[in-house]
């Protein structure tokens, strides 16, 4: 499927063909840092498939089994934007920076034994269609 996505300030966009199969959904203590938030969803494309406009922040992460990661990020906003190894073949895209992200649902959820103790009452959770004082709705 074709996908389309950029940073929240538009400095980085993206353009790409991913398979919807390969999507999942990341639960690791990095990711949780990284992101300031439970888990980090992602969908994999292949670097031939990828078109980047702009260059992104790269940071390199040392990860728990030592190998290295590439962490890119739009310097002006600070959107996560995609993940890869040194040699950027396949690239992780943050399904949240994606047009399309209604679309990709994850198919895995990974590092599980790090997910927050929480995650599998979320759907009994009161929801709000908006702010906390907007409708209740169902999920
Ligand atoms: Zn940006
Ligand atoms: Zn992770």
């Amino acid at each position: 499927m074709n996908i389309n996505g950029s940073c929240f300030c538009k400095k980085i966009a993206f353009k790409g063909e991913v398979d919807p199969d390969k999507c999942f959904a990341c639960h690791c203590e990095d990711c949780q840092i990284f992101s300031g938030a439970p888990y980090r969803g992602v969908v994999q494309c292949e670097k031939t498939n990828l078109n980047i406009k702009g260059k992104p922040k790269e940071y390199i992460k040392i990860g728990s089994s030592g190998s290295r990661r590439i962490q890119s990020f739009c310097e002006k906003c600070g959107t996560h934007l995609f993940a890869s190894g040194i040699d950027k073949t396949l690239f992780n895209i943050r399904i949240g920076c994606i047009e399309q992200r209604n679309k990709l649902i994850p198919k895995k959820h990974i590092f599980a034994s790090s997910a927050h103790n929480w995650i599998h009452t979320i759907k009994e959770c009161e929801w709000y269609a908006t702010t906390p004082n907007s409708k209740k709705i169902k999920i």
